[in-house]
């Protein structure tokens, strides 16, 4: 199993679409283990962008990560970290295909929703970034033989 980051970014907790995110990762079968909702600071942010810190946009992409609280998500499955990642899709809202969260609900390519991690490695690092180990939940999953067969478990 995979654990993976989904942060709802400030403009989608404006705008009402906590429970729709999250309702479409628990249809699509993946396991909450992680969340709380955060003020991110220009620190984090710096270390959590630290590939994009030179670009020309940075200033208005920490802004909105900061202007209201996010909701930090983490998500087990199976594959969990490419499922999420293309759940959201293109980075350009106005490009992301209809069906992904970014292609119903966004139009734009700095205000896109959702911070999904782009690989497995990324993922343990992000995981590690914005929650202690103690914040993870391991519970039953009585449904998990009914959303995998036994040779992908
Ligand atoms: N971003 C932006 N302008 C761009 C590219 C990215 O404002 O031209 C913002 C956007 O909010 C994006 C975030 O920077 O989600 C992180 O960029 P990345 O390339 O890592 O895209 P993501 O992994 O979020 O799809
Ligand atoms: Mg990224």
């Amino acid at each position: 199993m995979e654990r993976t980051l989904l942060i709802i970014k400030p403009g989608a907790v404006q705008r009402g679409l906590i429970g729709q995110i999250i309702t479409r990762l628990e249809n699509r079968g993946l396991k909450l283990v992680a969340m709380k909702m955060a003020q991110l600071d220009k620190d984090i942010l710096k270390v959590h962008y630290a590939h994009l810190v030179e670009k020309p946009f940075y200033p208005t992409l920490e802004a909105s990560m900061m202007a209201a609280p996010v909701i930090l998500t983490a998500w087990e499955g199976v594959q969990a970290v490419s499922v999420v990642r293309e759940m959201a899709g293109a980075t350009e809202g106005k490009k992301a295909v209809p069906g992904t969260l970014r292609g119903d609900f966004c139009m734009s390519h700095q205000e896109n929703v959702v911070h999904t991690s782009d690989s497995l490695e990324t993922a343990e690092k992000e995981l590690a970034r914005f929650f202690k180990p103690e914040d993870f939940f391991d519970y039953p999953s009585p449904l998990l033989y009914y959303l995998y067969s036994t040779d992908e478990l």
